[in-house]
């Protein structure tokens, strides 16, 4: 692991400081689960004076009022400046989180990819106009709305936090950014990403600390008019309860447990590839993971079999060795979490038919062969709840009614995935599976202009291309007679 600071601090109007009581928790690394750093633990002041920092530079500075082509040559320097350290933020993100190297690496280079992309969004983004012949032009614009809080969770944190400071910053908003408490190592990076592409002292703040104080303080702070959240459902109603005090603009990325229904007639050697990528990439901690694998019974014990076949030949090892494909989980916690629904999986009657069990040379580490239970039904818990780790379940159906009930048999509705030959199919099962998003016969690569969300308990709200800089911008309709 290259350098890391001894205690990564919050940085506030372009300084990093400490918390003003001088708190700050131990941060572990998940192979071995010793504390390797610390991180400062902010608190409603600390808070506060991120805040009227933003604000200050909301309100005088001049990112607001740049020219969208200044914002995005900010934004590519970012870019720029996020490449030239790929290595190294791949390497911290590996360290912290326990994701792969390779995919770290891969996720590294998204998120320069979301400020390039917002770059081009906010220079291509124009104003709207409505005539009513003979009667009235009416013209919208846009305005950032202001201050905006970003609170962002542990898994593959560094990318989804530059998804949500992309657009906000190309929108023109200035950010108070809550990393989550277990990953705080790779948002260490950005004030000096920030400083050298150019962004104003106060546009871009951090704020670190547990939820509850850190992240509720700037969920309860009148000044900031939006909250970006993604993390999980129960969070988000608690942030959507002391929002509403405030009538907040909100955007919320929640858990889900998306289905993969794969009929008979599909490609079954291109499902089996994306389902095992679905589930066991980015340790399974993915919100988008294909958790519950639907299978129409006449080729359900091929699919099982083979699915068990290729989950045991999945590496799992440490996350820094190349060869790794699953590395370690996040944190303690998690792990016995994760855990216990393997036991709870057992317990309820299903069939376990690859993994359940920690690597014996990984002992003392979070790690978990990638695991899959088959015959689950939609009584088990299994089933229903986000387990968030290298865990699927597997399910037979005998008819698309059957596939579409038990697709729509959780809370959540984030993503799907269909696999079918019939394509006449694939469109009415896609229509039919309650999720934001849907991939018929393809597997999970995003077109960064497309919305991003869930229904049901998975969200509220869509982000990516437009969709993103309507949440960090207010439209102001003016009508003009003619
Ligand atoms: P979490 O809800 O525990 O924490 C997320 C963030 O919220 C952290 O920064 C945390 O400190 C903060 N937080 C916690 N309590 C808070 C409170 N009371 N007020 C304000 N902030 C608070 O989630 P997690 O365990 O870090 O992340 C995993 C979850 O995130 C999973 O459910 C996963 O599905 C979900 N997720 C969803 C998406 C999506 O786009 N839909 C993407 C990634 C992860």
């Amino acid at each position: 692991m290259t350098d890391h600071p001894e205690l990564i601090e919050h940085y506030i109007g372009g300084r990093r400081v400490p918390s003003l009581d001088g708190a700050a928790v131990d941060v572990l690394e998940p192979v071995r689960n010793t504390p390797y750093t610390r991180v400062a633990a902010g608190k409603a002041a600390d808070v506060a004076r991120a805040v009227a920092a933003a604000r200050e530079a909301y309100e005088h500075g001049p990112w607001p009022s740049a020219r969208a082509r200044e914002r995005a040559g900010v934004l590519n320097r970012i870019a720029d400046a996020i490449e030239a350290r790929g290595a190294v933020i791949a390497e911290m993100e590996a360290h912290d989180t326990g994701l792969p190297i390779t995919q770290a690496r891969g996720q590294a280079a998204r998120a320069a990819e979301n400020f390039r992309f917002f770059a081009d969004v906010i220079v291509a983004s124009g104003d709207e106009a409505y005539s009513v012949p003979g009667s009235q032009l009416n013209y919208v614009t846009r305005k950032p709305i202001g201050v905006a809080g970003l609170i962002t969770p542990w898994n593959t944190p560094f990318m989804l936090e530059t998804w949500k400071l992309a657009p906000a910053l190309a929108s023109g908003c200035t950010v108070v950014l809550k990393p989550a408490e277990w990953s705080p190592l790779s948002a260490s990076v950005l004030p000096e990403i920030m400083e050298e592409a150019g962004v104003p002292a106060g546009v871009f703040n951090i704020v670190h600390g547990l939820g509850e104080e850190a992240g509720a303080a700037l969920v309860e702070h009148p000044d900031v008019p939006v909250i970006s959240f993604t993390g999980e459902t129960t969070t988000g109603k608690i942030i959507m309860r002391s929002a509403a005090e405030h009538l907040k603009t909100l955007s919320m990325e929640l858990g889900g447990k998306s289905p993969v229904l794969v009929f008979a007639d599909a490609d079954l050697e291109a499902a089996l590839d994306s389902a095992v990528f679905g589930i066991f990439s980015l340790n399974g901690e993915r919100c988008t993971a294909g958790s519950r694998i639907l299978v129409e019974r006449s080729v359900y014990e091929e699919f099982t079999a083979r699915l068990a076949g290729r989950a045991d030949n999945v590496r799992v090892g440490p996350p820094g060795d190349p060869a790794t494909e699953v590395g370690a989980l996040i944190h303690p916690e998690h792990h016995a979490r994760v855990l216990d629904y393997v036991r709870i999986g057992t317990q309820e009657g299903a069939r376990l038919v690859a993994g359940g069990t920690v690597p014996a040379e990984l002992a003392g580490g979070n790690f978990l062969r990638p695991t899959v239970f088959a015959d689950v039904t939609p009584r088990m818990r299994i089933f229903t709840e986000e387990i968030f780790g290298p865990v699927v379940c597997v399910t037979p159906f005998d008819t698309e009614e059957e596939a579409i009930a038990l697709a729509n048999a959780t809370r959540y509705g984030l993503a799907g995935y269909v696999w079918t030959g019939d394509l006449k199919r694939g469109h009415r099962v896609a229509d039919a599976v309650e999720s934001g998003m849907l991939w018929l016969n393809s597997h999970n690569v995003r077109d960064l202009r497309t919305p991003f969300g869930g229904v049901k308990a998975s969200g509220v709200g869509r982000e990516g291309g437009r969709h993103s800089i309507d949440l960090y911008t207010e439209p102001k309709i003016v009508h003009v007679a003619m």
